[in-house]
């Protein structure tokens, strides 16, 4: 690809990213990568993470190895073995065959947020993080973009909005967008240490309850736990007081989890969704990650197409002649999938949060019935994305 070709222009390229998450971060090394000069402003004093995990899967690993950094990822993951769902006295509903997905699209893996974190931290020059950053307003000057943050004022050729589900960014270029809403269940996420890894992962679907635990690869346990809760409504006394209450008889290990958790690891959030955008670009401005499509967490895939936004993003930049062109295909190309992935999730989530006695029997037999392969096959659509090839995209987009 010419430089003639790249948006932006032949010469050095300019990029302010709004949003230091994994969406911001991965912005940032895709575009570094391909050469932008990059500015991720955060309005955190530091980066840094939840202490939770994080599942990554086949698709987000194959965006990470376009980043340049999915050996790393490698390294610090563990692939997942066994995962199913089981009900709450630990009989499997449904057992996912993860020797044949690996097989098919690649091994799903757990990491600890703060890790990912870590490697694509490393994978940016310092020069382009800038940590204590708020940005307060945002502007759109022809071929410039103008960011005034708590730092001061930078100017750019491209701005990505990756502040997340409550994006201001997304409030001030996007005025029409839907307001997030809210899902119905809260979540309880919190990584914990027995002393030894558990035996086997997966979800346990009560009614209006679930728990998930997954093994990370340095032996602790990531445990997460969900409910039907008003909006807002937080416990009385402690979280981890109610968790353990809610689902310390469930099936082991979920007791000895509990049992075994710190209070201070606790975290709870309710979970919202962001209806569907009409659009993700204006003018030289795209929204990327949960600025763009937060979903509820019910596939585990949010973050992985935060990094097929990104993935995506520096190769079309490079495969259109300007920058507007290009995010147009951005837009073209993550919308609808983004989109679908946000739909499907919703589905799953309402299901797996039934509360009535006969509906859940229902689902449970359903899952008992469903052979292993209709759940592969349908997420061949999701699992299997290939990292758009520089230059393969522009022939059959540039119109
Ligand atoms: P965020 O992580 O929200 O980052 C936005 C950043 O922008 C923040 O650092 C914020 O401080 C900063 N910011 C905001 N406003 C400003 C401003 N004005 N100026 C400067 N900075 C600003 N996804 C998966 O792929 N796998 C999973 O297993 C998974 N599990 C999940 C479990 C739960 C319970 C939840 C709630 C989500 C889960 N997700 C999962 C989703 C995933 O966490 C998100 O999709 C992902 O973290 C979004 O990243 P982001 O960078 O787009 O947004």
């Amino acid at each position: 690809m010419g430089e003639a070709r790249r948006a932006g222009g032949a010469g050095e390229r300019s990029a302010i990213v709004v949003g230091g998450g994994i969406g911001g971060l991965a912005a940032g090394v895709a575009l570094a990568r391909s050469g932008w000069q990059v500015k991720v402003l955060e309005r955190a004093a530091t980066f840094g993470e939840v202490g939770a995990g994080l599942s990554l899967w086949p698709n987000g690993v194959r965006a990470l190895d376009a980043l340049g950094v999915g050996d790393q990822v490698r390294e610090q993951a563990l692939a997942e073995t066994q995962a199913g769902i089981r009900n709450t006295s630990g009989r499997w509903l449904s057992r996912t065959d993860t020797q044949e997905l690996a097989r098919r699209f690649g091994p799903v893996a757990m990491i600890h947020r703060a890790q990912l974190f870590d490697i694509l931290r490393a994978a940016l020059p310092a020069e382009a993080l800038c940590a204590d950053a708020r940005v307060t307003r945002v502007g759109l000057r022809g071929q410039r973009v103008e960011v005034e943050h708590s730092k001061g004022v930078s100017q750019a050729d491209l701005l990505v909005a990756a502040d997340g589900i409550g994006s201001s960014v997304r409030r001030s270029l996007w005025p029409q967008a839907p307001a997030p809403r809210y899902a119905g269940y809260t979540a309880w996420r919190l990584v914990v240490d027995t002393g030894r890894r558990v035996p086997a992962g997966g979800e346990s679907w009560g009614r209006g309850e679930r728990v998930g635990i997954a093994p990370l690869a340095d032996g602790r346990t990531y445990l997460f736990c969900v409910a039907n809760a008003p909006e807002g409504q937080r416990s009385p006394g402690s979280e981890l007081a109610e968790i353990r209450q809610r689902f310390g008889r469930w099936h082991d290990p979920i007791p000895q989890l509990l049992t075994a958790a710190d209070e201070s690891a606790v975290m709870r959030h309710d979970i919202y969704e962001l209806p569907p955008l009409a659009t993700f670009v204006t003018g030289r401005a795209a929204l990327l990650g949960d600025a763009a499509h937060a979903m509820t967490p019910n596939l585990g895939q949010g973050a992985n197409q935060a990094l097929e936004d990104a993935a995506t993003l520096a190769v079309l930049l490079d495969t259109y002649p300007d920058v507007e062109s290009a995010l147009a295909a951005y837009d073209r190309h993550r919308r609808p999938r983004t989109q679908l992935v946000a739909r499907r999730s919703h589905r799953i989530g309402v299901a797996a949060q039934w509360h009535s006695a006969p509906a859940t029997a229902l689902r449970d037999l359903m899952l008992r019935l469903a052979p292993s392969s209709t759940l592969l096959n349908s997420l061949t659509p999701i699992l299997g994305w290939q990292p758009p090839g520089r230059g393969d995209l522009g022939a059959a987009h540039i119109g």
